[in-house]
């Protein structure tokens, strides 16, 4: 096992005789921009724990329509609860923000498991946070509008990715994220730049100003944002809106 250190908030939550049953399972591999985990209906072979970087799931329609419906940075885990049931990924996952993560085999990744009580219980509260989080986003989809949801999304990957300087969104993946057209997409993100909130360049977004951005984002990241707290107090993650917080306290 390499050194896992706490790069991973999963991982990070076990003791040291439990992260040593899944330890020696676990690889470290690099997560690079556009790689394609996972399609849908794929065999669940792997779990991924990213230490840093973004993964996107993205449900496909028959039409072949997509829109992003979780993201997944260095506190959570993909394929962690296909590999425990049907073994088949219901989502397709892809690299949005490049990164390494740690995987481990999802045959090891049972037998650990089932020897852990620990990890049992941490990929417990990580499929409580994820089912609150997709309710949240069908209520967010479903109720308000584009350009708060792209606002709360931006910071969002802000968090999750471990404020990268860089975000590197093409337009189309930015309308497959809000489900909405690339003219509609590319207005929003030209209007933000404008009133100096971020800059967008040739596929890259760099967000300037933060606090403009959380006043004009929708209610519902500080709603996932207090389920991270309740959930996972120990996390970074639940440190890292205070604003938000303050706002809705
Ligand atoms: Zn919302």
């Amino acid at each position: 096992m390499a050194d896992i250190g706490p790069q991973n908030g999963l991982l990070r939550s076990l003791a040291p005789q439990d992260l040593a049953i899944l330890g020696p399972h676990l690889q470290r591999v690099p997560l690079r921009l556009g790689a394609v985990l996972y399609e849908m209906d794929a065999p669940a072979r792997w779990v991924y724990f990213p230490e840093a970087g973004l993964l996107s799931l993205i449900t496909v329609m028959v039409s072949g329509d997509a829109i992003e419906t979780s993201v997944v940075g260095r506190e959570g885990a993909v394929g962690f609860i296909e590999a425990l049931g049907s073994e088949v990924m219901s989502s397709r996952v892809i690299v949005q923000v490049p990164g390494a993560a740690f995987r481990a085999d999802a045959r090891r990744y049972r037998d650990a498991f089932d020897s852990s009580a620990a990890l049992r219980r941490a990929v417990h509260m990580r499929t409580e946070l994820l089912q609150a989080e997709s309710r949240q986003a069908i209520a967010c989809h479903s109720l308000h509008g584009i350009e708060a949801r792209f606002n709360r999304w931006l910071l969002e990957c802000h968090d999750l990715a471990g404020a990268p300087a860089l975000l590197s969104l093409t337009q189309e993946f930015l309308a497959v994220m809000l489900g909405a057209s690339r003219p509609s997409v590319s207005v929003i993100a030209n209007a933000a730049q404008e009133r100096g909130w971020i800059r967008y360049t040739r596929g890259s977004i760099e967000i300037l100003d933060l606090e403009a951005l959380e006043r004009a984002a929708c209610e519902c990241r500080a709603s996932v944002q207090r389920l991270r707290c309740r959930l996972e107090p120990d996390s970074p993650l639940a440190r890292a809106t205070p604003s938000s917080r303050a706002r809705n306290a």
